[in-house]
């Protein structure tokens, strides 16, 4: 960190490729050491939404501004959402402009993790994968979650319905979350987030895709493969560590919604902030605090209050919304209201924080969210449905579908096929 010299960053994903790029087309020597065979091998191949209402600006024109390709990837833009309720009414949040951007995560060439990877090799950066270094020994931290607070688990599936994306608030099948379908040219994914540990947390997802079939009849799935992940949430100390000017970037720099687990754009926005710090610019630390910290910190207000709540409170905010829709005729505005920081979730987080999160260890003193226990509630057997589900994909297992992740002692767990 002497202002000239290699630049080391742990961890090939958004966040630490977009500082790489960064800092390399500014002249810096960088080396990117990650453990995984390539970027995005963490994510196997499933869709993630980059929503567009919680912040005024565009994500994809920060993009541009910050100078990356917008373009370099695939994405798919939606202006329609199906949302269902919790009763499974189906409503639709509509906006002129664009409320989702769907791009895949993975290993493929259309991927966002290998758009930013070209970027980043083009800019200069040296790339070393299945590299293991010292924490200790990197300048920028950027390797994603250490510990679990919350789980996802999807099917990916090939389909002839047209591309469609459903969100779902359900507290039977997604504890604490939500469930989504996501379509596109022709591959669907159906994903279910867990913010309670379970025992056989693979049943939530036969339940669900149950569901979805119940509530789309004309949606043919013939499985490909089994994905998952899990997610960490914390609140850092510091975003830079005094002793060592390291700068934690991403998910390890806990950036990221704690409601629903939206990270991509924070994980690429604090990898600019960390460059721009060393290639001369504000600090770090202070531009984390002023621009991210007071989202951040909305989202742990509002998991503070989906952990209280149920179905009954999921139907009570559908209703708010669709309601809010039909008056202001836009179908993001309520939604995004819900993720901008206010007085009233300033309030909730300086009251609530303290004891909803837990001490971690840590150069950058986190505090952590804990995977929560189950509620009685969530000991339920799957419906005949849910049975046909598993046995489909169990046959499509057999002739090849793998999973990135797998069920040890009723748990899942992220599994060295998603290191392959
Ligand atoms: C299943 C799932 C679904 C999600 N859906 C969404 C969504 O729809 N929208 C959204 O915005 N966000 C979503 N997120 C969150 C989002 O993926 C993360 O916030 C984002 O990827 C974080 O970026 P990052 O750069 O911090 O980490 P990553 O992009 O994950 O990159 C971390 C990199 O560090 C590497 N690494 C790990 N350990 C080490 C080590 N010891 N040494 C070196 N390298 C290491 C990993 O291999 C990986 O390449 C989802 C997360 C999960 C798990």
């Amino acid at each position: 960190m002497d202002g000239e010299g290699p630049i080391v960053v742990m961890g090939a994903g958004l966040s630490g490729l977009a500082a790489a790029t960064l800092l390399a087309r500014a002249g810096r020597e960088v080396h990117v050491h990650d453990i995984r065979a390539d970027s995005g091998a963490r994510f196997d191949g499933d869709f993630q939404a980059l929503e567009n209402w919680s912040m005024d600006a565009d994500f994809f024109d920060q993009l541009e501004t910050w100078g990356f390709d917008s373009t370099s990837f695939k994405s798919t833009s939606f202006s329609v959402v199906d949302l269902i309720h919790p009763d499974d009414e189906v409503t639709q949040a509509k906006t002129d402009g664009v409320a989702y951007r769907i791009v895949e995560r993975g290993t493929s060439d259309h991927t966002i993790d290998q758009a930013f990877k070209r970027m980043a090799i083009e800019a200069g950066a040296t790339l070393h994968y299945k590299s293991r270094i010292d924490e200790k020994d990197a300048d920028i931290v950027a390797c994603g979650p250490k510990d679990t607070s919350a789980l996802a688990l999807g099917e990916i599936f090939r389909t002839s319905h047209p591309n469609h994306i459903a969100f779902q608030l359900n507290d039977k099948l997604a504890p604490g979350a939500y469930s989504y379908l996501i379509i596109i040219d022709g591959v669907g994914l159906i994903c279910t987030c867990l913010w309670r540990k379970q025992k056989k947390s693979e049943r939530f997802l036969n339940e669900c895709i149950a569901t979805y079939q119940r509530l789309y009849p004309d949606i043919d799935m013939e499985p490909i493969k089994r994905v998952g992940g899990k997610g960490d949430f914390t609140l850092n100390g510091f975003y830079t560590v005094p002793e060592t000017g390291q700068h934690f970037v991403g998910e390890s720099g806990g950036l990221q919604d704690f409601m629903w687990g939206f990270g991509m754009r924070m994980a690429v926005w604090s990898g600019v902030l960390a460059a721009q710090e060393m290639l001369g610019g504000p600090s770090y630390d202070k531009e984390v605090r002023r621009q991210l910290l007071p989202y951040v910190q909305t989202s742990v207000a509002n998991r503070w209050l989906m952990n209280r709540v149920g179905d009954r409170m999921f139907k009570r905010m559908c209703v708010r919304w669709m309601k809010d829709q039909d008056r202001s005729g836009d179908g993001l505005r309520w939604i995004g209201r819900l993720f901008r920081p206010s007085l009233l979730k300033r309030l909730v987080y300086a009251t609530t924080s303290p004891f909803m999160l837990e001490r971690g260890s840590g150069p950058t003193k986190p505090k952590r969210l804990p995977f929560r226990a189950a509620k009685p509630r969530d000991a339920w057997e799957q419906s005949e449905a849910a049975l046909a589900v598993k046995a489909r994909w169990e046959a499509a297992r057999r002739s090849g579908g793998h999973t990135s992740f797998e069920s040890r002692d009723g748990e899942a767990h992220e599994t060295e096929a998603t290191l392959a």
